[in-house]
């Protein structure tokens, strides 16, 4: 350290390079990594996410999130069987996008030594994206979004494949990014069975449904991506080219501005919902799951979301 570095306010030896503006730390590289690494186990404590004789599958993108995800669960898990945690891909089939994301998930895989699967949405469900989208664009009365679909589709073909695989915890990479603009979203839209739902630990509502987990959800989208960076993960930078139509975006963008401004605003809306819980508990929930006529899955109605769009797919 030069006498005009600052030092890392944890270790105090090394240099820091990177502030924290909600808690005031400048921490170095090692600290900042190893305050990732802490959190992640901490969020996983205080959820109560995982036992000892889980089967974890672990939904991995490409993008740096689920990576980072994934290799923390490695190490937390290095001293179970490998079997206890296998990652599992969706090709949702978009064009110059999902193929490098594959790739590079299936990388990381090997230089870990965990099982990697892929399921795809043309061999699950007959069609791609893509395919999906553009047959979309030709009708007059469409209400979703490519990522609308995209989502239910995702649920559906994660849900097969983890229970393929017989696990137990469905672990995914959302952040707290992502939560605080799922909360606002659900607020927006005056859903509060929705707000109800969303929790780092779903509720176990039907046999059929593997268990989600949320080990990141206390981690901001920034400090995942410096995360990257400093273990030097080869992660897909590129978004996918119907995010920009997503509502979620406008969300991404007003949090983040509150954030730059007030230090903190994600954390406030995630702790928020979670000081809610108990009285959100009293909501009557319509999500009294059933098994779809058709297919058999879970779905909240008599018909299940996926079979709609099975449908309208072979009109
Ligand atoms: Fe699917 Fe939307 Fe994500 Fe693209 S951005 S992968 S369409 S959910
Ligand atoms: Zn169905």
């Amino acid at each position: 350290m030069t006498p005009n570095d600052i030092a890392c306010s944890a270790c105090k030896r090394r240099e820091a390079v990177f502030f924290r503006p909600y808690s005031g730390q400048r921490l170095c590289k090692k600290c900042f990594v190893d305050s990732i690494e802490v959190k992640v186990r901490a969020t996983i404590a205080r959820y109560n996410m995982f036992s000892f004789s889980d089967k974890i599958a672990v939904a991995v993108s490409g993008g740096k999130d689920s990576l980072n995800l994934l290799q923390i669960l490695a190490k937390i898990e290095h001293k179970r069987p490998k079997a206890s945690l296998v990652a599992l891909t969706v090709d949702e089939g978009i064009k110059g996008y999902r193929d490098e994301a594959l790739k590079l998930a299936s990388a990381e895989c090997a230089e870990l030594g965990v099982g990697h699967h892929t399921v795809s949405f043309k061999k699950l469900f007959g069609f791609t994206l893509n395919e999906l989208v553009e047959k979309k664009r030709h009708e007059a009365d469409v209400k979703l979004t490519p990522c609308a679909y995209c989502g239910m589709l995702r649920r559906r073909a994660l849900n097969l494949a983890a229970r393929e695989i017989c696990a137990n915890k469905l672990a995914t990479g959302h952040t707290l990014d992502d939560e605080a603009q799922t909360v606002l979203m659900n607020i927006f839209r005056g859903d509060i069975q929705r707000l109800a739902k969303e929790k780092p630990v779903t509720d176990k509502v039907h046999p059929n449904l593997v268990q989600r987990v949320k080990p990141f959800c206390e981690i901001p989208e920034n400090e995942s991506a410096l995360y990257a960076y400093l273990k030097k993960t080869r992660f897909q930078a590129a978004p996918c080219p119907y995010a920009f139509e997503a509502l979620r975006n406008d969300f991404r963008a007003m949090l983040n501005q509150m954030e730059t401004k007030h230090a903190g605003t994600k954390f406030t809306i995630f702790n928020t919902l979670e000081r809610l819980r108990p009285v959100l508990r009293s909501i009557p929930s319509e999500n009294n799951y059933t098994d779809c006529v058709e297919c058999g899955e879970p779905s909240s109605g008599g018909l299940c979301k996926v079979c709609q769009i099975l449908r309208e797919m072979s009109c």
